[in-house]
């Protein structure tokens, strides 16, 4: 593990406090494999001015945590013009397609694909691959909980080659499927061909590649077609439930070609993007629905994308058949079973009380101007906790804690948003606090 601590004092005591500032001040790490490190950017910008003239110095900076030679990679997300819907100009008439079963389904673009904060680098690491492929990331893997989009991506990645280079020979496949046209040629003795049609395109989108796990010639199998394919300067996509590092089932050899390329990650949806999607599928079905159900649903439904559009459809599945016009009420109705309301609301004040009991302090301490390390530390992961656990805006917040301004509260939020990933105490914590509300 990567202690980026140091790496920012190091940054921090090696460059004047302005470029600091200007350029390496928002950075984030990322992945972390063996002697591969990602570093987060905002934006492009930044990276191609950080790249040129200070990589140097960032590989010091590295080195200078455990005397380690890092290899670094620079990702940052879309620009905002990319996150738009792009329109691309595709070819009127398909460009002349080779006969090949490449099993795209169309219906997944880029177009209709939402791009928010917790999708972005997925995003525009696919777009990069879909416009160039081969030649930017290879392989791309992208990984994600279940019903976030991965698919789709995968999907919009094909579709988008398909359409500018028509005569190059893409493959989605499903991990499971491929076991099966494995098997079945085993059994039909046809290892020949399967092997030729796998290792012969030039784009391969393998999708939920965590069914590898525990199979043995499956394994195998893949390894050779990837080996192959990565020697040809063909486009990988890989999509798994998991990071690599957590894919343990998988022979190592396997999961380290993975760090080849770039690894990208997505998370559920923000209240934002989720609104967002609704609205697009709403939009797509030709749809009138009062922004306060869509509301209702974004609030309710946060994990999976799949549930959020499950829910649309639940909900003009029932009104077209009772012919009833969708109202908040006819919505809290029907959704009932699948939305888990908050039971009741949480103040601000409980949540400060619960979080004292754990560090032991008082709720003036919390409040108080105090800027002592075991009062900052739980001060801020009670900002944070309130902000999750509840619908205060963040002015509300910062008067709830002795008055503090706006973008003190952002920044308690942000850093521990942060700590929380990298700190497994203290994801402990606050997960234990939350649970204790959610209950
Ligand atoms: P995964 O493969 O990660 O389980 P999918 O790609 O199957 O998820 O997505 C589930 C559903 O949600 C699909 O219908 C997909 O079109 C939709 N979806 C996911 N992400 C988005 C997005 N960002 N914008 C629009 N629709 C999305
Ligand atoms: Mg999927």
């Amino acid at each position: 593990m990567v202690d980026w601590d140091k790496v920012v004092n190091y940054l921090q005591e090696n460059l004047p406090e302005g470029v600091y500032n200007a350029w390496f001040r928002d950075i984030e790490l990322g992945e972390v494999n063996d002697d591969v490190v990602y570093i987060k950017f905002k934006d492009r910008f930044k990276l191609d001015w950080v790249e040129s003239r200070y990589l140097n110095l960032l590989r010091d900076a590295l080195k200078s945590v455990d005397g380690k030679n890092y290899i670094i990679r620079l990702v940052a997300p879309a620009e905002p013009e990319e996150l738009k819907p792009p329109s691309f100009n595709y070819p009127e008439e398909p460009v002349q397609k080779v006969m090949f079963q490449s099993n795209l389904n169309e219906r997944y673009t880029f177009e209709n694909f939402v791009v928010g904060k917790s999708n972005q680098f997925a995003y525009s690491a696919s777009l990069g691959v879909a416009k160039s492929p081969g030649n930017s990331y290879n392989p791309l893997f992208i990984y994600g909980s279940v019903g976030l989009g991965k698919t789709h991506l995968l999907h919009s990645i094909g579709n988008h080659i398909q359409n500018f280079y028509g005569n190059l020979r893409i493959l989605y496949i499903n991990t499971e499927h491929f076991l099966n046209e494995m098997i079945q040629a085993l059994q039909n003795n046809t290892m020949m061909e399967f092997k030729q049609k796998y290792r012969s395109v030039d784009v391969l989108l393998i999708d939920d590649i965590q069914f590898l796990s525990n199979k043995e010639s499956l394994q195998e199998e893949f390894f050779h077609t990837f080996n192959e394919l990565y020697h040809k300067k063909k486009q990988i996509v890989i999509t798994s439930d998991r990071p690599p590092k957590e894919l343990l089932a998988l022979q190592e050899r396997i999961r380290s070609r993975f760090f080849w390329g770039l690894i990208v990650d997505i998370q559920p949806p923000d209240f934002e993007t989720r609104l967002a999607i609704l609205r697009k599928k709403a939009e797509e079905d030709g749809l009138q629905i009062e922004d306060d159900i869509l509301y209702y649903i974004a609030s309710n439904i946060k994990n999976s994308i799949r549930e959020l559009e499950g829910a649309l459809i639940k909900l003009l599945y029932w009104s077209s058949l009772t012919k009833k016009e969708i109202t908040l009420e006819y919505a809290r109705e029907v959704l009932k079973d699948i939305v888990t309301e908050r039971k009741r609301t949480i103040s601000a004040e409980e949540i400060q009380r619960e979080v004292c009991n754990v560090f032991n302090l008082t709720i003036a301490d919390l409040k108080s101007k105090s800027r002592s390390k075991n009062i900052v530390l739980p001060r801020q992961i009670a900002i944070y906790l309130v902000r999750k656990l509840t619908d205060l805006s963040l002015n509300e917040i910062g008067q709830s804690f002795g008055n503090r301004d706006h973008s003190t509260i952002i920044h308690a939020i942000e850093k521990i948003e942060k700590q929380r990933k990298k700190d497994k105490q203290l994801k402990e914590i606050i997960e234990r606090i939350t649970s204790g509300f959610e209950g």
